[in-house]
Parts: C-alpha cells; sequence; structure tokens
C-alpha cells in the first residue's frame, strides 16, 4: 500500500430504491446504514460506494422496524409454550424488529430481580430487541420506582383475583377488587410509569358464568356470552375514574367495544393522558369465529359481534386507538384441546399470532378499510412515541436505529401454520388457509438481516438488546 492511498472500507448496508415511509408519506432515495443506525439517506447512489450488504427494495415499501406493543414469550417458566428464541424467530418472521414482553410468567416480572433474570435470559436468545412490562399488583405497590429506574416505564395489571392456589405464580399481577385498585393507582401517581390495564369487570364474569352453566348454556358461544362488551364499558369506565382522580397516566389493553372507545375518546378530549391499543383481530374476526373455531378462537377479551368489528374501525380512523399489537399468546394443542374434549371454559386464552398480524392488517389495506401509510404508523411510529422511544425507534431518518421492515403491498399467498416459527402453531387453526394480500419480505434489526427469503437468519440468535423505555417529559 503506498502512501495516500484511499482506502474505502464498504459500509454496513445499502437499501437502494427505498420508497420509505418518513414524515407521513412514502419518499424515495437510498437508505445507508452504519454502526446499527442510519447513516444518511440519498437522492443519488455514487457508482463506488461499496457495502457489505445491498438490498434493492423496488417496488416495494419500507417500513420502520415494526414494534409489537403486546406479546407474551413466556419465558421463563412457561417455555414449552414459547421461549425467547422461538418468539423472536416468529417476530422476525412477522415483520418485528421488537417487542414488548408481558410480565405474566413465573416468576411474573414484579422486581429488579426477576427483570434482570429476564434480561439475562433475552440477551441469549433474542433475534430482535426487547422491552418488558412490569407487574404491578396490590402486593408490590410500594416497591415500583426501582422497576422504572432499571427501564420499565410501563406496568400491567390484570383486574381479578389470583386463582385459589395459583398466589406465588400471579405475585404482583393482580388486585382483589376496586378498593386495592384505587390504591395502587394512588401509588403509581407518584411514578411517572405508563399503568395499562386488561379491562373486563371480573364479578360480572363470574356471575354470567354461573347462570350460563345454570341454564345448561355450555356450547361455543358460553365464551362470549359470558364475557359481554358491558364486562369491558364498566371496567374501562373504572380506570377512567380512577385515573382522573389519581392523576397516573393510563393505558387500555386491546380494546375491543366500540362503547369503551368513546369513554377513552371523551377522556382525552378533557386533556386525560390516555392511550388506547386493540389488537388486529379484533379489527378482522367477529364472535362467529368462536362458533366455528372453538377453544382456537378463543382469547380475552372474547371477539366481539360483526357489528362492534364494523364501529371498532371508526376508532382507528379518528385515533382514539393508536397502537394495533399482537397479543401473541402462544399455547400447546393439549391446551387448546382441553375445550373440545370438555366445555370451552377449560381451554387456555389466547392466540399465536406474532406471524400473521402484519400480513391481516395489510390486507385490510388492500380491501381499502385504511391507507397504507396508517400501518407504520399503528404499528411503529406511535407505538415508539408513547413509549418514549422515539425517533431512536419508529422512524426513518438519520441517527435512527436502523430497524426496517420491507413488505410487498401486492403479493398475495395463502397462511400456512406449518411454515410458522411460534411453538405454539398447531393452535393456529383461525388463520390457516387465509387468502392474505401484502408480505414480508425483510426484517432487518439495527442493520442486521434478520428475515430475507422466507427465511430467518437464526445464527443472530442472541443479537437482539434490551431497550428501556421512560417517560416523555
Ligand atoms: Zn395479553
Amino acid at each position: 500500500m503506498k502512501v495516500g492511498d484511499i482506502i474505502k472500507k464498504p459500509i454496513q448496508l445499502i437499501i437502494k430504491n427505498a420508497t420509505y415511509f418518513a414524515a407521513d408519506k412514502f419518499n424515495f432515495g437510498h437508505i445507508l446504514v452504519e454502526n446499527g443506525q442510519i447513516k444518511e439517506i440519498v437522492a443519488d447512489l455514487s457508482n463506488e460506494m461499496a457495502a457489505e450488504t445491498v438490498i434493492d427494495a423496488a417496488g416495494k415499501h419500507v417500513f420502520p422496524g415494526l414494534v409489537d406493543c403486546h406479546v407474551h414469550f413466556r419465558e421463563p417458566g412457561y417455555i414449552h409454550r414459547e421461549d425467547f428464541f422461538s418468539g423472536s424467530c416468529a417476530a422476525a418472521a412477522g415483520g418485528f424488529t421488537m417487542v414488548f414482553d408481558m410480565p405474566n410468567v413465573n416468576p411474573p416480572t414484579f422486581d429488579v430481580e426477576n427483570l434482570q433474570k429476564r434480561i439475562a435470559l433475552a440477551e441469549a436468545k433474542s433475534l430482535v430487541d426487547f422491552s418488558f412490562y412490569g407487574a404491578a399488583g396490590f402486593a408490590n405497590r410500594c416497591a415500583l420506582q426501582p422497576l422504572i429506574d432499571a427501564g420499565v416505564f410501563a406496568f400491567k395489571t390484570f383486574l381479578n383475583p389470583a386463582p385459589k392456589g395459583k398466589e406465588d405464580v400471579f405475585f404482583g399481577l393482580t388486585v382483589d377488587d376496586d378498593g386495592q385498585l384505587f390504591l395502587l393507582m394512588q401509588e403509581m401517581a407518584k411514578t411517572k410509569a405508563r399503568f395499562v390495564f386488561h379491562c373486563e369487570n371480573y364479578e360480572l364474569i363470574k356471575s354470567m358464568e354461573k347462570l350460563l352453566c345454570e341454564r345448561d348454556e355450555t356450547g361455543f358461544d358460553f365464551h362470549y356470552k359470558s364475557r359481554p362488551a358491558v364486562a369491558e364499558v364498566e371496567s374501562v369506565a373504572t380506570v377512567i375514574a380512577f385515573a382522573k382522580a389519581t392523576g397516573v397516566r393510563v393505558g387500555i389493553a386491546h380494546i375491543t367495544v366500540p362503547a369503551a372507545c368513546a369513554l377513552v375518546k371523551q377522556a382525552k378530549k378533557e386533556g386525560m393522558d390516555i392511550i388506547a391499543e386493540t389488537c388486529f383481530q379484533y379489527l378482522i374476526y367477529d364472535e362467529s369465529y368462536i362458533d366455528k373455531w372453538g377453544p382456537y378462537a378463543k382469547c380475552n377479551p372474547p371477539l366481539r359481534s360483526q357489528k362492534q368489528v364494523e364501529e371498532l374501525w371508526n376508532y382507528v380512523v379518528d385515533g382514539t386507538i393508536s397502537m394495533v399489537g399482537s397479543d401473541h399468546a402462544p399455547f400447546v394443542r393439549e391446551e387448546k384441546e382441553a375445550g373440545i374434549s370438555g366445555k370451552i371454559w377449560q381451554a387456555s386464552s389466547g392466540l399465536a399470532s406474532i406471524e400473521v398480524s402484519l400480513p391481516l392488517m395489510l390486507t385490510q389495506v388492500a380491501k381499502g378499510r385504511l391507507v397504507l401509510e396508517q400501518i407504520p404508523k399503528l404499528m411503529s411510529e406511535n407505538i415508539c412515541k408513547n413509549f418514549g422511544l422515539y425517533p431512536k425507534k419508529g422512524c426513518i431518518q438519520p441517527g435512527a436505529d436502523a430497524d426496517f421492515t420491507i413488505i410487498d403491498a401486492a403479493a398475495s399467498h395463502t397462511i400456512d401454520k406449518n411454515t410458522f416459527y411460534t411453538k405454539g402453531k398447531d393452535i393456529d387453526e383461525l388463520f390457516d388457509g387465509e387468502q392474505v394480500q401484502g408480505k414480508v419480505v425483510y426484517t432487518i434489526g439495527r442493520g442486521r438481516v434478520l428475515f430475507a427469503d422466507g427465511r430467518v437468519n437464526e445464527g443472530f440468535a442472541g443479537s437482539g438488546v434490551f431497550v428501556g423505555l421512560w417517560a416523555e417529559e
């Protein structure tokens, strides 16, 4: 080598001919990535520019990496259902570069020690970046701040007592009644954290179950009849009333009922700091799928009536619902079969859905239910804004993490559960065989090509990192 030679080191990645989403619209350019971050977006690509990897995105759409704000990866405690490797492979195959994992594992994520154990487990196995909701219950109500300091900005609580004999598994996850809920919210209000709820009135459901049993109404429809819309509406109303009185910032997980959305809309109008998430299944499937598929369509809250599904869209369009998650909650087949050989209430509740969330939402674009620009907003940008990750994540601009989801909006295919990475693929009867339009072609996390050519690059296991959430001031 002579003095004066310029050593041109190839940069990490170029995504050329990119129709990419930024500032509320699709733009065109070539995206240059270095050290896991977006270095520059250029209009002209110099011929001399070399890269370790070049992806030609002509004819495709490039979204900021999608974030699933609601998953259950089950580790530790229930790894027969999922673990951080299988779950993160499924996430990458589904187009997600980051997930927020829920705290109802064993032991639940109710203190820093358990959080750190989970971080270590995920760091060893996960392909995608991850964050954790903390468990908040009456039992650990005075020990929340250390979790927040450790990067847990959002907490989840179930508004029902722990099942008898399972108190340890539910430690820190539950409140017994509204009185405990109010005191817990008073404690949470001393922090800046976001408090997220599964809203269904437990006592109402218990009474409905008893009544239906007495009447011997024990078909598959038992599931949605015992969990009527009013159970959600009442619960959302209580959370809003208590949030108003205590000043805590709240979130409603998987909202499904239009009347509950109307309450959220009104609370927002009054200036309350409240966010609402729904899941794609509540926008697409109605309760007739429970009649048909029984336990395989069983999730909580239940799928709603066709009219309610229709009306739920209004609140996505008007922005009351700002996030769409998957509530990926895998089980093994036997846990669902229990509801076929016995009664539906004996089956576990949840869908293994992270690999179908995006293609099913893209199909709704093809059907004209929403415009393509809303997908990166509902499934990435808004989530990152709500949880303090923006603009490090959730946007395509220099300095942001090089997280991308590249899709082919025109490609149709048939969902085949046998191709899935989730351990819960055997329970995916509801989605299997569905015709969809819109396909993930690349998932790229901090410049690493995690998914391409229909396959996950499993060599990236352990390269995902913990990203702490924080409160926007
Ligand atoms: Zn969930």
